[in-house]
């Protein structure tokens, strides 16, 4: 699975430092996207191929090959097998790039290079439309920023030490006309991605800078792990079987000490049907799940399973975790695996806690699922106040057969109605 850190800004902010560090310290590919430009930039100098020479150019994209690699601690870049690492930083190309960038052509082939090179790997990017073009979806977007001034001083100080003499007000003008071009470029333009974590370094350390997306960086690989661990299916085994029926006996017999519960009606021995319920309080699933004899696999919000217990819990149980406020595809398709095997889906058309209460609309996935499988819904009314030793009524409904809507897609929210008319109807039932 691919993994990817986006770096913007502009030219001076210290992206390339920074980027190298957090390369070295995370394990992730380099890839300095500038460099690239540069590299078309030196090759059309180097032939004498002007701007508005589009044939030219583009018969330099068909046969260039830039590589960069990292060798000896060092990163390297080759333009068509030789090392211009340090060419590509001559004034004459850092002169010319921004304009060679802006030319559409140029822009896309880059683009269709860079995606190829960062395809299933973990990488590290820096650029200036990484974020905004070509990885929009990337894990980690940073915009790195800092006042011209600075920028200009810092990129003076840099080519001092490579021995590069370009005077700071040269220096300051070219990094100004740079800004402006790579602002106004019709594909690709510098801008801040809207959920790019923005870091001003003018008065930052390079240290500190990297400490900051340092932490940033974590804090996304960590959740990728907890995600990776939340949505792992357990398989079913002898053992997790022995200790699901263990602790449903445990359970529920806690359950029956702290309410008096009351159920009313059944669920069918045999057959896929998708349980549809209200949804009251945290502990009406459990009520569920715990008194049915059959194994009821519950559809969960995601960040449920952050907590120790009740992720132990809901491996065992199989529940099913999924990501509110978005289409979680991965998490429909575990249903429609349930469903096809026979077994029974639970779900809480509300999609939270007193949905109905909040006078929210109900969620067509149920009836959708439903329709899709050729499953029926079985209608649940929960009732109670959920205050200890009170009585707690659980009551099922008769299966409703939603065929007719077969093909149907725009009739989903008259169905999902038909569902919730019938839960209320059961959350009234007292006997
Ligand atoms: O980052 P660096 O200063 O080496 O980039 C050189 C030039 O390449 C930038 O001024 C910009 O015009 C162009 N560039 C770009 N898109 C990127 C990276 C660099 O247009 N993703």
């Amino acid at each position: 699975m691919s993994f990817i850190v986006a770096i913007d800004g502009p030219a001076g902010t210290g992206k390339g430092t920074v980027t190298k560090i957090l390369a070295k310290k995370f394990k992730l590919i380099n890839v300095d996207t500038g460099a690239m430009y540069r590299c078309v930039a030196l090759d059309m100098l180097n032939k004498g191929v002007k701007l508005e020479e589009l044939d030219k150019i583009k018969e330099i994209l068909e046969n260039i090959n830039i590589e960069l690699k990292h060798e000896n601690n060092k990163d390297l870049v080759f333009l068509n097998d030789e090392d211009v690492t340090e060419k590509i930083r001559s004034k004459e190309v850092s002169g010319f790039v921004s304009q060679v960038s802006s030319i559409k052509e140029v822009r896309l082939s880059m683009v269709g290079l860079q995606r190829k090179m960062a395809e299933g790997k973990e990488v590290i990017m820096e650029g200036r439309d990484i974020g905004t073009y070509v990885f929009p979806a990337a894990d980690v977007k940073i915009y790195l920023d800092a006042d011209l001034e600075e920028r200009a001083r810092r990129r003076f100080k840099q080519n001092k030490e490579k021995g590069i003499n370009t005077p700071y007000v040269e220096v300051l003008e070219n990094i100004k006309m740079r800004d402006e071009n790579d602002k106004s470029k019709e594909i690709g333009a510098l801008k801040l991605a809207h959920d790019a974590e923005v870091i001003d370094s003018t008065s930052m350390s390079i240290n500190q800078v990297v400490r900051e997306i340092s932490s940033i960086i974590q804090k996304k690989k960590n959740e990728i792990k907890m995600q990776g661990k939340i949505y792992k299916e357990r398989k079913e085994n002898a053992w997790k079987k022995f200790v699901r029926k263990v602790v449903k006996v445990f359970l529920s017999a806690l359950y029956h000490i702290a309410y008096r519960v009351k159920i009313n009606g059944s669920v069918p021995k045999e057959g896929a049907y998708i349980l549809c319920c209200n949804h009251i309080n945290y502990l009406d699933a459990a009520a569920i799940v715990l008194f049915n004899k059959r194994k009821v696999k519950f559809v969960a919000k995601e960040d449920l399973f952050t907590h120790g217990i009740l992720y132990w819990l809901g491996h065992l149980f199989d529940a099913i975790p999924i990501k509110r406020d978005m289409q979680d595809i991965e998490a429909m398709k575990r249903c429609l695996r349930v469903l096809k095997k026979g077994e029974l889906l639970g779900i809480f058309p509300e999609g939270t806690r007193k949905g109905m209460e909040k006078n929210m609309k109900a969620k067509n996935g149920a009836a959708y699922m439903a329709i899709k499988s050729n499953v029926k819904v079985i209608p649940v009314g929960i009732h109670g106040t959920f205050k200890p030793f009170s009585k707690v009524y659980v009551n099922y409904g008769e299966p409703i057969d939603l065929s007719k809507y077969k093909n149907q897609k725009d009739k989903l929210d008259e169905a999902t109605e038909i569902i919730m008319e019938q839960i209320v109807m059961l959350t009234k039932k007292e006997d």
